[in-house]
Parts: C-alpha cells; structure tokens; sequence
C-alpha cells in the first residue's frame, strides 16, 4: 500500500529500526553518519531553521553541488514543512536571482564557490535583486553559528511543529532539467516524493543492506528522491562519490565502500566504461543500480551487465513532474526487455498511450504520447497556472510530451520525445533509432542524432558522433556503412565529429543547443520548432 506519512516520519521509523547501520557516507568530504547520528545532525539544522523563524510553507533555497550537508538540509526542511527549492548548481547570477523570485525564497542555503564560480558574490549580487531573501547560510562559511543559534528552540517545539504537518502538502519544488527550453518548478508534496522513492527501492529489492552509490546530482529529482529518499524508506546507505560527477571518483566509492548499486544516466557509465583505468577497479559488490533520464543504447546496457556486475540493473523511466518514476524493469524482467524497454508501470499508477492531436488511445505497439496519472503526480508547476494546464489535464493526466509505445505484455518502450522527432519529407524519423545504429559500429564511442532545418524536405538528418580513441573515420566512411543497412531517408545528411555534447547538469544531452549550433555553423535558415 502506498505510505501514509511524512517524510519525517517515515525517516523516524527507519531510525528506530536500524540506528546503528550506516545512513550517509560522503567519500570526497570524508563524512560518515549512522541513522542515529544522521537523525541528531537532521534534528540540529531543523531547530536551526526554526531559530530563524522558518515557519511550514516557507521557501528555502538550496544552491550547492553534493554534499553532506545537503542531505541534511533537505530532511531537516521535510521534518519543519518548509518547502526546499532546489537550485541547479550550474546556474549563474541571472539564473539564480530568476529562482530566488520566482519561487519567493526567504532563507537560502549555499556554497561560498563551486569549481571556479565564485558562489557568494553571485548571491550578493541576487541578493539586491531579490528583497524576500532575509538569509543566506553559506557551508564553509557561517555554517556552525548557523547551527549553534538554537539553544531557544527545544526538541518540543520541534515536534509541534511537526504535529502539524499533513503528508499530502508540498514540501520541494523541483525544476525540470532545462533540457528542452526553460525549466519549470514542478510543486511535490511528501506523498509524491516518498512513496515514488520507496517504490522503486522496491522493485531492486533494496534492504537495509544495500549501499547505494549516488553521483547523480542532489538538486535534480534523480539524487533526491530516487536515491536519497528511496534510500532511507527502506534504510540503505547513501554513498556519495564527490561534489559532481566524475568517473574515476565513483568508481572508487564503488570500491572503498563495497556499494551494491550504481546509479547514473547513460553518458555517466559510457564514461566510466570507457576511462582508462576502469580494469583497476574492483566492481563485484555491484548487484544492482539504476539507469535512466534518457535512453540508453543497448550497447552500453550489455556492458553495464557484464563488465560491471549490475545484472539486474534497473531501468527506469519518469520525469520531474511525476516525483520522478513511472516505469521501471523488475528484477527479473527477461534479458531482452531491460535492453530495449523501460520496464512497466510503477504499482499505484495508471499509463496510457494516445494520439496528442485527438486524445485518442493508440492500440499496443503503434507510438503515441504517454500520459500518466496516480498519486505521483505534482500539484503543479509553482506560480504558473497557465503551464500546469497545459500538461495536466481534467481528469489530472499528465501529458509527458515523450513518445512511447506498449507491447501486449504491458512493457514501455520510449521512442523519443515529440519535440525531438525529424519531420523529413513526410517521413518521420526518430532519432533514437538512428542512434542506435551508429553506437552498434565499433569507432564510436556515442552518437546523437538531430533534425537541421531543410528547404526541400522541412528537416535533414544530423548526426553528432564522438569516436572512439585511436579511430580516424570520415563522415563518408560512415555514410557508407549506414548505406548497406538502414532505409536512404534515415541517413544522417550532415555529420560533426565532436569530443562531447552540451549538456545539463543532470547530465542529458541539449539537443536544442545542438541544433543552434548546427544551424549556425550550416548556415541554414532557422525555422522556429
Ligand atoms: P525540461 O522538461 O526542462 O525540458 P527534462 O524533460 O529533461 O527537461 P527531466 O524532468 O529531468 O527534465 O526529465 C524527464 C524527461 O527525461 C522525460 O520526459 C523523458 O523525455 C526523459 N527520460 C527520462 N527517463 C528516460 C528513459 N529511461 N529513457 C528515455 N528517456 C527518458
Ligand atoms: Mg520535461
């Protein structure tokens, strides 16, 4: 059944059930905290916020790459009903200041810098652009008298406060990757989020024995719920490489902490598949993990399963606006169907398949729009009626924009997403099966396909490809090898050989930034998409 609870009390009940088994270890930051002490320190920076007079439904901000204190943070805000705002970590002063206003962020949570941006001048800057913020705590800097300033405040006030909280209120906004235009603050509550976590810690038969290896970012939906949330509802550990990805560095805290699951989007293990000193590293404690956040070439799936021990690696698929997950493989699920599908509907959730223009249903196998519906669904984009309108309809479905298709058995298998798909001479064309194609030759190392406007056919086919090290091919020497085996109009008339993509934070591919670039550097006329 779903869980009835907050946050907070959900994470109480963990505690008392494995006090002594370890909650949180942050391997760069050299942290580590059993779920007695990880309660304490959560309880220490809730009556924290308390002192400051954050009261349930006030924003709190959070700007930081991962760290313990996150994690904190975030439990500490669950535990008061004050609603955490997480910020992208790549964001700038313009973007930051956006955030801040739009979400009307009083207390806002961040590092002094991160990598070369230097964080606290960005925030002085927003500062005087943004008059609700009252606070900024910065970690490295006023962090402890932070902490320190609640000997006001008792354990009682706290657990009054909490006496008043309800589950089904929203306590984060989430913004959505950015990947297809401006992000969206997408308002969840502790329903959404805590059982979206707890259930698909489920379906990889997560126990209190498993330690989970994070290096997806915390701000993203990825981190926090799929696996700091999932984590603690059902007390595994969470293990935290470094404050951004880096390959080497988790394949070490795979190692240094004997870490049962792996988690990532594609491109993470493709880096790690491929860095140089992947042999020296001791994989076998790997049982499980999680893929997901965009499509993963068979390839790369086969390899994860083979050379890195995840045999019954989920796959999972969802976005920011459904807490995230809606689908995902069982362990279990046949060989064939966790390469090529995204596994079947999450329990409590409905899917369904329709034609976008006429809201009909599409019959199984034959690609539509997905919408899903259930308790996992956001109440809506913060602050902006018009948008949640448009993707939760009436009867609270929630149309994804991503295109997808259902077998007889149930499964999902994701084509693309609408706005993605190359209209090229009346034929449509998904970029993902093209791709495929391309990642099946041995030179390249990835692959991602997108449509350039075209005068005389509406789009052309562009292929961006990455080659492996020590390859030398020229776009004709790939042209040819498509000739011999998929249909003339799929292939990729323009061909750019990159060292990487642009991406975001939470590691997807910016295919509109691709597309920009590609338009520009063709000199093609742009057509508005
Ligand atoms: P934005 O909405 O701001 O453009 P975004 O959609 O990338 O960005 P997220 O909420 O992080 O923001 O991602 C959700 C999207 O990621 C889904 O709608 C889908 O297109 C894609 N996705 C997620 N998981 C998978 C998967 N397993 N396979 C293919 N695509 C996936
Ligand atoms: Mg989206």
């Amino acid at each position: 059944p779903l869980l009835g609870q907050t946050i907070g009390e959900n994470l109480r009940e963990t505690v008392a059930k494995f006090p002594q088994r370890d909650a949180l270890i942050c391997v760069e930051q050299q942290y580590r905290a059993t779920y007695a002490e990880f309660w304490e320190q959560v309880e220490q920076v809730a009556k924290a916020f308390l002192a400051l007079h954050v009261r349930k439904g006030d924003r709190v901000g959070i700007w930081s790459p991962n760290r313990y204190e996150w994690v904190l943070v975030q439990y500490a805000t669950a535990r008061i009903g004050a609603i955490l705002v997480n910020i992208n970590p790549a964001y700038r002063a313009a973007e930051l200041s956006y955030a801040l206003t739009q979400s009307g962020i009083s207390v806002l949570v961040s590092a002094v810098a991160f990598k070369d941006s230097n964080y606290k001048q960005m925030v002085q800057e927003a500062e005087e652009v943004c008059p609700e913020l009252r606070k900024t705590i910065f970690f490295d800097e006023n962090w402890d008298e932070f902490l320190q300033g609640t000997s006001h405040v008792s354990t009682h006030d706290l657990e009054a406060v909490e006496a008043t909280l309800q589950f089904d209120e929203p306590i984060n906004i989430q913004y959505t990757s950015g990947t297809t235009g401006f992000p969206k603050g997408a308002t969840l509550t502790h329903h959404n989020i805590l059982n979206n976590g707890y259930f698909i810690g489920q379906r990889l038969n997560y126990t209190e024995l498993d330690r989970v290896c994070i290096p997806v970012p915390f701000y993203h939906c990825f981190g926090m719920v799929i696996g700091n949330l999932c984590c603690t509802s059902h007390g595994a550990c969470m293990v935290v490489p470094s404050d951004s990805f880096e390959a080497a560095k988790t394949l070490y805290a795979v190692e240094k902490e004997k870490c049962t699951s792996l988690y990532g989007v594609p491109t993470m293990f493709i880096a790690e598949l491929q860095h140089p000193d992947f042999e020296k590293y001791n994989l076998t404690s790997l049982r499980t993990g999680v893929m997901a956040g965009s499509p993963c070439p068979v390839e790369v799936m086969k390899q994860v399963q083979s050379r890195m021990y995840m045999r019954e690696v989920g796959i999972c698929y969802g976005m920011t606006e459904t807490s995230p997950v809606s689908t995902q493989t069982k362990i279990g699920t046949p060989l064939e169907k966790q390469v090529s599908t995204v596994g079947t509907i999450h329990d409590h959730l409905e899917i369904k398949i329709i034609d976008p223009s006429t809201g009909q249903t599409m019959p199984r196998g034959v690609a539509g729009e997905l919408c899903t519906r259930g308790y996992s669904v956001m109440l809506g984009y913060w602050n902006n009626p018009e948008a949640t309108r448009e993707a939760i309809d009436a009867g609270r479905w929630m149309h994804t924009g991503d295109l997808a298709t259902m077998d007889e058995e149930g499964y999902i298998n994701i084509v693309g997403r609408i706005k993605d798909l190359i209209l090229r001479g009346g034929e449509n064309i998904y970029p993902r099966e093209v791709e495929e194609f391309l990642h099946k030759h041995e030179a390249v190392a990835d692959v991602q396909v997108i449509g350039v406007p075209s005068e005389k056919y509406g789009e052309e086919v562009m292929a961006w490809v990455k080659l492996k090290e020590g390859y030398n091919l020229t776009a004709e020497d790939l042209q040819v090898y498509c000739k011999a085996h998929i249909a003339r109009y799929k292939i990729p008339k323009y061909w750019k050989f990159v060292d990487g993509f642009p991406m975001t934070v939470s590691g997807k591919v910016r295919k509109i930034a691709m597309r920009e670039e590609s338009i520009a550097e063709l000199g093609l006329e742009h057509v508005a998409k």
